[in-house]
């Protein structure tokens, strides 16, 4: 990664070189009969949705998944071909756009497959769809044991059921045997729809973490990996199998030093004087803060890398400046690049050990990265 500072108060550089290489590690596990449908919803986690789907496509992803009909747009209009999943929409007033701009939809309830039939039949078209079951994460998705879903998957005649897919609620948690209770009635489904002669084309459950822990039986012929393609597995709870997936961080954030100077013994650094100097300090103030995306949690107990060396924050992280003890590396100067999450050496700070002092999770830290925060390719 670049040694580079640039003009920006706050950046972050993303490695879209480590965004293939990471893509090709998931395609590597799973093999050549399982597609590979990356997630780029929420701005591809932060990290810039159309940059990082150009990138995928060339490497040859023939799906993206997005969250809303309005990120599958974005992705069409900067000239995205690949076909695009929309996984949490079908809002009344989305389906129209959604399906002019050729993006399919998951399809939620009994109630929108009649609607999404509807469609179909006064526009003159056909539609493919996949549909969401609800096998016990209690979200969205259709109840796996309703009765009528096989009737009503038939009875749509103007559309076709190309995928069945489910979403695990506790993947990565192996004292419990909620994933296995899923895949139990995911499958009796896939099951009873089989027999009447129901065949979707892609049958897909898998989100990074039965990837990663290699948990076959659910990987069918489609996965959907988020966090995988931006370099991150969260740990396993319990007896978890070993880890058959490397990928690494594809993003570096970085800040700005605003200002240096010593305070002496006994001085109160920021808001509610949270922090009161041992003795004298030199304290740089970065030109960032929470409404970049650095949590407020971090206030008093977050570090940051300044030139190679970890600096606690001191003080409350305020909406646009962050305070930090550069004590140990007095060469720090105004102008100097410190980095925030990324590594400098052999130190390094990632999205993990951030959600863990900030008491939250790795996808949090990284989707709260700001818009206003300036993004690089590298
Ligand atoms: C976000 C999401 C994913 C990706 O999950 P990761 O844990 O980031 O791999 C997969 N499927 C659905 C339905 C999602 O909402």
């Amino acid at each position: 990664m670049s040694d580079q500072a640039f003009p920006f108060r706050s950046w972050v550089e993303v490695s879209l070189a480590q965004i293939a290489a990471n893509f090709e590690a998931l395609r590597k596990v799973v093999g050549t009969s399982v597609e590979v449908m990356p997630v780029v919803k929420a701005d591809a986690y932060r990290h810039g949705a159309i940059e990082v789907s150009r990138k995928l496509e060339q490497q040859g992803a023939r799906w993206l998944a997005v969250s809303s009909t309005e990120e599958g747009i974005a992705l069409r209009e900067a000239g995205t071909k690949a076909r695009i999943l929309v996984m949490a929409d079908f809002l009344p007033f989305t389906r129209e756009a959604m399906l002019a701009y050729d993006l399919t939809p998951v399809i939620h309830s009994l109630e929108d497959l009649e609607e999404l039939n509807r469609l179909a039949a006064a526009r003159g078209q056909r539609y493919r769809y996949h549909l969401k079951v609800d096998s016990g994460m209690g979200r969205l998705g259709v109840r796996a044991n309703h009765p009528q879903i096989g009737e009503a998957i038939i009875g749509a005649k103007n559309v076709d059921i190309e995928g069945l897919m489910t979403h695990f609620a506790s993947a990565a948690n192996y004292q419990t045997s909620q994933t296995d209770e899923q895949m139990q009635l995911f499958e009796q489904l896939a099951g009873e729809l089989s027999s009447l002669g129901v065949h979707p084309a892609l049958v897909h459950l898998s989100s990074t973490i039965p990837v990663a822990y290699g948990r076959r039986s659910a990987w069918r012929n489609m996965i959907r990996p988020g966090h995988a393609i931006y370099g991150y597995v969260s740990p396993a709870r319990g007896h978890a199998p070993p880890k058959m997936l490397h990928v690494k961080p594809a993003l570096t954030w970085r800040a700005t030093i605003l200002s240096v100077k010593e305070v002496p013994a006994g001085a109160l650094i920021g808001y509610g004087g949270m922090f009161r100097a041992p003795r004298p300090i030199r304290v740089a103030v970065l030109a960032a803060g929470y409404a970049d995306g650095i949590p407020h949690r971090l206030s008093n107990r977050g570090q940051v890398i300044v030139n190679g060396r970890l600096a606690p924050i001191v003080g409350a992280v305020s909406m646009d400046l962050t305070s930090i003890d550069v004590t140990e590396s007095p060469e720090t100067r105004v102008g100097d690049r410190v980095t925030l999450l990324g590594s400098e050496g052999k130190v390094s700070i990632d999205a993990q050990q951030i959600a863990r002092l900030a008491g939250t999770i790795s996808y949090s830290v990284l989707c709260g990265i700001h818009a206003r925060v300036k993004r690089i390719y590298v």
